[in-house]
């Protein structure tokens, strides 16, 4: 039997997640193993806590990895802070506030949902209203959904969730490092992420973070494995998942170093690479990079012909939705950009399956290059699918908003 080793295509990842990791997180995952134990190991968790404080604006002693997709992060969060029959609400407005009704109602807590229409966001007064109506012990929003593109505003929720005595948690995968995010100033609680988004890695770690006021409400649930018990009597109602118990993990990254997994060695490699990364540029400067080119994205897109979707007021900066143009055939259309191009855009779920596609401009992919590149196989792949297009118009457009754009930095500089 020969099976050949995987040698990728060249490819360039263009739609809403995963995108095209920074090759010097691929570099950082390619060195050798330490033990778990090893001080250098330890030394380099302690750093990734420190590096992630960071980059989530916040100073939560309870900082850390979550090993598994950004899911893991959700679910290890969730089945940490919520007891069965606990209330639960959920402000949807894509597909990822549906998943985290699901992932709530497996905890087995009683979930109260309101809706928006996708591709618009919630005002914090239609929050507040329900937060008073459901009295909810934790309010569990997403707050950059890939599915729609909108950014949910998040000033205010924290303040609102503290008056009504409720925890609130955000997923944040999508937004964070293209976006800001200060979990402190905004007074969350809980916060989750993922590496394959802005922080330009592969999928695989999620960062997490709690509040005191959550790890409390963690803390109070410990119950140490059995085999490795130091005598302390377990607390509270035991927590539902052994592999997402915050408990027993927050043991494990702290003092203590309690053994529970073993700690994906090459993934937290990746994530700590990835936060100094943004550590490095500066978050601010981090997201203006993301607004930049997401700006020239959606100009060229707009030079093209394309319609935007959405709240515009509300797009994330790192993903934006287009409408396909009529009589087109959108999965063809994106079959010959990967075939022609080796370039990926996404389709989207639900109610917008076949209607609109995305275009991410994050990580290490929010760069010029990669968004003209994009706009000129995507006004080729227009035009062959006969809609009559102004040659060069996306890709004008686009260098149109860097010019002005550098006209500004020098008329700032002088
Ligand atoms: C992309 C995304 C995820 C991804 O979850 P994975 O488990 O990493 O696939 C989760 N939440 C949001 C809001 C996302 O945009």
């Amino acid at each position: 039997m020969s099976i050949p080793a995987i040698t990728p295509p060249q490819r360039l990842l263009m739609g809403p997640g995963p995108i095209s990791a920074d090759p010097r997180v691929l570099r950082a995952m390619s060195a050798g193993l330490v033990g778990q134990f090893d001080p250098a190991m330890t030394t380099w968790m302690t750093q990734t806590m420190e590096l992630y404080r960071e980059v989530l604006r916040t100073r939560n002693e309870a900082t850390l990895l979550v090993d598994g997709t950004s899911r893991a992060g959700i679910e290890a969060a969730l089945v940490s802070l919520l007891e069965p029959g606990d209330r639960v609400l959920v402000p949807i407005m894509g597909r990822f506030g549906h998943l985290l009704v699901e992932i709530a109602e497996r905890c087995g807590a009683e979930v109260h949902t309101i809706g928006t229409d996708w591709g618009t966001v919630f005002t914090p007064e239609q929050i507040e209203e329900a937060v008073g109506r459901v009295r909810p012990r934790l309010v569990a929003l997403v707050q950059g959904d890939t599915s729609t593109t909108m950014n949910q505003p998040l000033e205010g929720l924290g303040e609102i969730c503290a008056r009504h005595d409720a925890l609130l948690y955000v997923d944040v995968t999508a937004s964070l490092g293209g976006n800001t995010f200060a979990m402190d100033e905004w007074g969350v609680d809980a916060a989750t992420a993922g590496l394959q988004k802005c922080l330009a890695g592969p999928s695989g770690s999620a960062p997490l973070s709690l509040s005191p006021r959550a790890r409390e409400v963690v803390l109070s649930r410990r119950h140490v494995e059995a085999g490795i018990a130091d005598g302390t009597p377990g607390r509270g109602t035991r927590i539902r998942s052994n592999y997402f118990d915050l408990a027993m993990i927050l043991d494990y990254w702290g003092e203590a170093r309690l053994n529970h997994h073993t700690e994906a060695t090459s993934m937290l490699y990746a994530a700590h690479e990835c936060a100094r990364l943004l550590v490095e540029e500066g978050m601010d400067a981090a997201v203006a990079r993301h607004h930049l080119h997401g700006r020239a994205m959606a100009a060229g897109a707009q030079g093209l012909g394309l319609r935007l979707f959405g709240d515009q007021e509300h797009r994330m900066n790192n993903v934006l939705a287009v409408h396909i143009p009529e009589g087109v055939d959108g999965d063809a259309a994106r079959t010959a950009l990967l075939e022609d191009y080796g370039i990926e855009i996404g389709t989207s779920f639900g109610p917008l399956h076949g209607k609109v596609w995305r275009i991410g401009t994050m990580g290490y992919n929010a760069r010029k290059d990669a968004v003209l590149l994009t706009l000129a196989a995507l006004e080729q792949v227009l035009r062959a699918g006969g809609v009559p297009v102004t040659g060069g118009g996306g890709v004008g457009a686009a260098q149109e908003v860097y010019a002005d754009a550098a006209g500004a930095a020098t008329e700032a500089a002088r």
